[in-house]
This record gives C-alpha cells, structure tokens and sequence, in this order.
C-alpha cells in the first residue's frame, strides 16, 4: 500500500529524515511516535506528499508519487489521501456536510452525487443531525469527526493523521480513536497517526519510533 525507500529530507543545514525506509499494508493501523524535533510531521508530509523529499522512493497504492507532474499531483492527493490535522481545518462559512463535500466536488464529482455520499458518511459517523451546522456550532469531538468524514469522502487509500486528537478531552478522544478502528474494521482502512498519546500508540497495530530522523524500533 505505501512502500518507502531512503527518503531523506534536510531544511537548510538541518537533516531531518535521514533515510527512512517503511512499508505499510492495507488495512494497517501504524502509529509514529518519538521525540519533538524526531521528524515525525516531516515524514507525514512527505508520505502525503505535502512535501518532497531530498532522496529516495515513495510508492503509493501503486504508483510511484515521484514520477507525476505537478498536476497530476494534486489530483492524486486529493483521490488517494484523507488528512487529518490537530485542529479540524474545516472552512468556517461551510455546514458540515458542504465541508464533507469539498474533496469529492474537487475530484469532478456532480453536486448531488457528492452531497449524497457526504450525509451518508456523516450518517455512517452518527454526525447526521449535525449536517447542516457551521464548524461554530459543532464541538470540537463532532468538528474533529467531521474532518474525518471530509477525509473519507474519496474512500482515500489511507488516511494521515497528524495528532488528531491533540485538541480533544478525554472522553472525545477515546471517541475518536474508537472511530480509526471502527472504520478500520468496517471498511478496511489504512490509517498512519502521528501522535503524542501513549495510550493510542498502545492500541494501534504498530507503533514505529522515531528519534533524530531515523526509525529507531518499530513494535507490534
Ligand atoms: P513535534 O512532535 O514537535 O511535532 P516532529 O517530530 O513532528 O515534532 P517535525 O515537525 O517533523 O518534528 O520537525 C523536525 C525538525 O525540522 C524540527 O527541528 C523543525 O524545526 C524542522 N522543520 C520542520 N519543518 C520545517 C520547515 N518548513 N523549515 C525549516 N525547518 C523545519
């Protein structure tokens, strides 16, 4: 599903990724944990490709990213990756289901067709009564799920979280792991999470280590 070769990634005098070589399957659930400054966001990017790396190979569900064009680019981005940040990112002036849309109507799809598949996954994620709120009007648990629906919408084939429940008490983000592994189990979704939280690490199928720029230990 997602195969990394010696990607190496410096800012100015600063390396960041130091040849990281990973391989994730289809349905995986992988966390990425480590240090501040270990280069986790860094290589998250990349895998999303957000960002280039220096060196090195990034093959995503069959296609090897390095090799198209700009445009072509974000056209595959937008069908074959859901992100999902620490802050919902949602477009305030939108109701949920018109955010949910967003990618789906990016990708060509007519008006109805998107809005039909946007409140069947907001229904699928128990979000139908929230459909037609603004992001104001929704808390941050319910902002944090709609994002993840917006992430669905073009049944990406994995999904990158960058601290997604860093924002969230408790309660919201055990609510929201639950959902990874739902979605996991349900429809066979690949998800990478970054994280700060142990206990989500703990729960995930393997947690991979980073420290200073290289993957130190990956566990099952
Ligand atoms: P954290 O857990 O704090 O989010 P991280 O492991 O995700 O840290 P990165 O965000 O990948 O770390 O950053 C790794 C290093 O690269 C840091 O020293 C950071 O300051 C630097 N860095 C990241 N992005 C840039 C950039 N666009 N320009 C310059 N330096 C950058």
């Amino acid at each position: 599903m997602i195969q990394l070769e010696g990607i190496t990634k410096s800012f100015g005098t600063l390396q960041v990724l130091k040849g990281i070589d990973l391989e994730i399957a289809k349905g995986e659930v992988v966390s990425i944990v480590g240090p501040s400054g270990a280069g986790k966001t860094t290589l998250l990017q990349i895998m999303g490709t957000l960002d280039k790396p220096d060196s090195g190979r990034i093959v995503l569900n069959g296609t090897e990213v390095n090799r198209l064009k700009e445009k072509e680019l974000s056209a595959f981005r937008n069908r074959e990756i859901g992100f999902v940040f620490q802050f919902h990112q949602l477009l305030p002036e939108f109701t949920a289901v018109e955010n949910v849309m967003m990618p789906a109507l990016i990708q060509g799809q007519p008006m109805g067709t998107a809005r039909k598949e946007a409140l069947d996954i907001l229904a699928f994620l128990g979000l139908s009564e929230r459909a037609s709120h603004k992001p104001a009007e929704l808390s941050g648990g319910e902002k944090q799920r709609v994002a993840v629906a917006r992430a669905l919408i073009n049944h990406p084939s994995v999904i990158l979280a960058d601290e997604p429940s860093g924002s969230l008490d408790t309660q919201n983000k055990g609510e929201l792991h639950q959902l990874f592994f739902d979605l996991r189990d349900k429809l066979g979704q690949t998800f990478v999470i970054v994280t700060h939280d142990e206990e989500l690490a703990a729960q995930t199928d393997r947690t991979i280590h980073m420290i200073d720029g290289k993957i130190k230990m990956e566990e099952l």
